[in-house]
């Protein structure tokens, strides 16, 4: 789960971690109260947004005066902000961090991150903040550097200082640079986050180092011993049918392509997208609906692939273990009713109670191209789609 960045920020104050001032507006009006009661010369109007690269896109603005917050307040407020992490159709920005302005003398960058390689926890840094990780990584990998954390230890003063020097850290705040990145690793392991990035950690005019940029992804399996990050959670920033999905217990993905899946198990799920893609195709999701599905959950995964629009064919791939194939035919069959199936399925059953399903579907009355194979299935969807 995401979180923003004003609410990462007053997480990770909780660990001594330093952040600027700050306060989140959902209004033009509570935007310039906050930068009132803020009472700096200068403030910073950000856009709050799940996404990275707000600056480049214009969702970054630093106001001198009151005036310009509530010029900058109704210019990005509403606005659909699209950077390269939103994709094209961007995001409507409807909350405002309304933030101290930081006199930065310059940019690092500090990221945590669960390295399955070792199964740990690893450290990474680099003196060129603010720009893009993933730039550095390509065109100068070598200014970043890593530590690998052991978690009984957790990260030591060494681990913390040797980083510090490497990238480059004044001398004079070396100190308070270790006791930053403790702090974000304490937060991180406390709160079961999964990703911690902070672009840019800066040093400022006055000797501080602070985040001026948060961002905190958090272990979705671990959530129930976190009610007050759950509480964080900002549905208009997910995707609509993932949410509608997990309120069935549904593991739903939303992905690009035209060609809807619905397929029982994580791994045949997978081979599906495989041999969709094999074929030529596109999927237009993953979707998992479990190994004990009943015919409701089977319903309502039906009809959140066709409330996807670009959704233009579905492929239906089943092995019956312990799900029965009878099951999903009934649940096919009940949904495709409900919502007026008006584009191509092709369905591929084996399994317990094939041939039950089998006489299911063909009785239904409804258009259904059976497949021999999940091979002949997937070149059958992708020849209707096109
Ligand atoms: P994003 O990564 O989405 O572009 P950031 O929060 O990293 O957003 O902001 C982009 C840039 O704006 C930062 O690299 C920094 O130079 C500047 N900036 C952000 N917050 C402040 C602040 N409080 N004071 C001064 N400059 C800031
Ligand atoms: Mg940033």
């Amino acid at each position: 789960m995401n979180i923003h960045e004003y609410q990462g920020k007053e997480i990770l104050k909780q660990y001594g971690v330093k952040v600027p001032e700050g306060r989140v507006a959902f209004t033009v009006d509570e935007a310039v109260a906050a930068a009132k009661e803020l009472g700096t010369p200068v403030v910073v109007v950000k856009a709050q947004i799940h996404a990275g690269g707000r600056g480049k896109a214009g969702g970054v603005k630093v106001a001198k005066n009151q005036d310009e917050v509530r010029t900058y307040a109704e210019q990005i407020l509403g606005k659909v902000l699209v950077t390269h992490q939103t994709g094209p159709e961007g995001k409507e920005v409807k909350r405002l961090l309304i933030e101290q302005g930081c006199d930065i003398k310059k940019e690092y960058y500090v990221g945590l991150v669960v390295d399955r390689s070792t199964g740990r926890v690893v450290m990474m840094a680099s003196e060129e903040g603010g720009t893009e990780i993933e730039e550095v990584a390509e065109h100068s990998p070598e200014k970043i550097v890593k530590e690998v954390i052991d978690p009984v230890v957790g990260l030591t003063g060494f681990q913390a200082r040797r980083i510090a020097f490497a990238i480059n850290i004044p001398k004079e705040l070396v100190n308070k640079a270790v006791g930053f990145m403790q702090g974000l690793y304490q937060a991180f392991i406390d709160k079961d986050a999964s990703i911690a990035e902070i672009n840019p950690l800066v040093v400022t005019g006055d000797g501080e180092v602070m985040a001026l940029d948060a961002k905190l992804n958090f272990d979705s399996n671990a959530l129930y011993r976190h009610p007050e990050i759950l509480a964080l959670r900002d549905l208009d920033e997910e995707d609509e049918k993932e949410i509608e999905a997990s309120k069935f217990d549904l593991s739903y993905i939303a992905l690009d392509g035209n060609i809807g899946c619905m397929v029982n198990g994580a791994g045949l799920a997978m081979a599906t997208m495989d041999i969709v893609k094999f074929y030529g195709g596109d999927p237009a999701n993953f979707l998992d609906v479990g190994g004990g599905a009943t015919e409701e959950k089977v319903t309502e995964a039906f009809k959140i692939i066709l409330k996807d629009p670009k959704v233009k064919g579905i492929f239906v791939n089943i092995f019956g273990g312990i799900m029965k194939c009878d099951i999903i035919a009934n649940g096919v069959v009940a949904a495709a009713k409900q919502v007026q199936l008006d584009r191509p399925l092709v369905v591929r059953l084996e399994g317990t109670n094939v041939e039950l399903g089998k006489k299911i579907l063909n009785e239904s009355g409804l258009n259904i191209v059976a497949a021999e194979s999940m091979a002949d299935g997937a070149e059958k969807i992708v020849s209707l789609v096109k």
